[in-house]
């Protein structure tokens, strides 16, 4: 019997909704395997910005440090727009990166087969896609100092944003990427701009300095950045592991998200460093936001919540069974047809954020069993 500590944080809009069906998920593991976890509340986004006067307050915060895990839905809203700067929901993300210091950011994108219809590729080309795009996430260009706009003269002025990498940042997510293409098929593709920029360079010797010292036992292979937007098009299926700094990341995982078809469809992870106790900050959340357009009325689907957290089990809790588990459960619901609007053509018959999580433990108890 192990103890998991996840912070909640459901946020705004959808992010209510779609927690909810998570929640219950949770509360089946719980009951049915041999596990269990002490789940903590809090709020986040506008939310907490209309009732603590925060988008994030001080003992959330604290809280996060301390979990296990945190399963973050989605902040932001119109109703928030014109709050200051540093208290939008907005805000709650970017102080939650960057004191749990998520420099890895993980964003599979997987076809599943009910589903291969849905992606604006060919069937052929996307039909079976697994791939992880994975994100250095607190350093480069959004972070690189000095930044700014600069006046030259009277009618002219500059603007500065710097691509800076270290040796250490780039070697800490590089040692991820190798250590997760061991879980998949043990291929990494790192991308760059070495043909044109220093940073680039830097980033390709770092990358293959590491290789040859530690990794060996997995392919490496590196790719220019304009390339590898194309080559998602073309033909994704050669990648397994895209290892890629701040900005192509953004880029290129946004082109990867597309190719499934659907923003209701895509989980992500991000992963701190390794504690000395062996243990790792680690956030969870859907790539989607808080989708004021369908809040409130039942439409949201809830499964990339729901891989989020097949993530978590996977990721923080090492529990690969039951992580494969949910993600079956998952492709189970859809192989039968259900669907939420968002990923239905047309034909499907469309099912509640509600019904779609009931759905989902349904085929979970048929899977297992019980
Ligand atoms: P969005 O992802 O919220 O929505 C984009 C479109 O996709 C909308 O039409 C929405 O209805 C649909 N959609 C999104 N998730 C869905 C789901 N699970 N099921 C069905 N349909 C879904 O992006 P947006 O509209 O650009 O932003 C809305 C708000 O969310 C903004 O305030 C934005 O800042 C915020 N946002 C937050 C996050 C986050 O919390 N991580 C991420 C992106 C945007």
């Amino acid at each position: 019997m192990s103890n998991k500590k996840i912070l909640v944080l459901p946020g705004d809009g959808i992010g209510n909704e779609v927690m909810a069906e998570v929640l219950k998920i949770i509360d089946w593991l719980s009951k049915t395997r041999s596990m269990s976890f002490e789940i903590s509340e809090r709020l986040v986004g506008g939310t907490a910005y209309d009732k603590e006067g925060d988008s994030i307050s001080d003992e959330t915060m604290q809280e996060a440090l301390d979990a296990d895990a945190v399963l973050f839905g989605a902040v932001g809203g119109p109703q928030w727009d014109n709050v200051e700067r540093e208290k939008r929901p907005e805000a709650a993300l970017l102080r939650l990166r960057k004191e749990l210091d998520l420099f890895a950011n993980l964003r599979p994108a997987v076809v599943f087969d009910a589903l291969a219809e849905a992606s604006p590729l060919k069937l052929n080309l996307v039909k079976g896609l697994d791939i992880l795009i994975l994100r250095e996430l607190t350093s480069g260009v959004y972070f690189g100092q000095p930044r700014g706009v600069s006046k030259i003269n009277d009618d002219e002025e500059k603007a500065i944003d710097t691509q800076s990498y270290t040796t250490s940042e780039i070697t800490r997510i590089t040692r991820v990427a190798f250590d997760l293409a061991k879980l998949r098929d043990n291929k990494v593709t790192s991308v760059e701009k070495s043909n044109v920029m220093e940073t680039g360079m830097f980033w390709k010797n770092t990358v293959s300095n590491i290789h040859q010292k530690e990794f060996q036992d997995v392919e490496l292979f590196h790719m220019l950045a304009d390339n590898c937007a194309m080559q998602l098009v073309r033909n994704p299926k050669q990648f397994d592991v895209i290892l890629t700094d701040n900005l192509f990341g953004d880029l290129l995982s946004d082109i990867a998200a597309m190719l499934t078809g659907s923003l209701g469809m895509l989980p992500s992870a991000s992963l701190g460093p390794i504690a000395e106790n062996g243990s790792r900050a680690a956030m969870y959340e859907p790539v989607h936001g808080s989708a004021p357009d369908i809040a409130g009325q039942g439409k949201a689907n809830p499964l990339a919540m729901i891989m989020s957290f097949a993530m978590m089990l996977k990721y923080s809790f090492n529990m690969q069974e039951d992580s494969v588990l949910v993600e079956n459960a998952v492709q189970a619901v859809l192989s039968k047809g259900l669907r939420t609007a968002d990923i239905s053509d047309g034909a499907d018959k469309i099912v509640s954020t509600q019904d779609m999580g009931k759905a989902v433990i349904e085929e979970l108890n048929n899977l297992s069993g019980s």
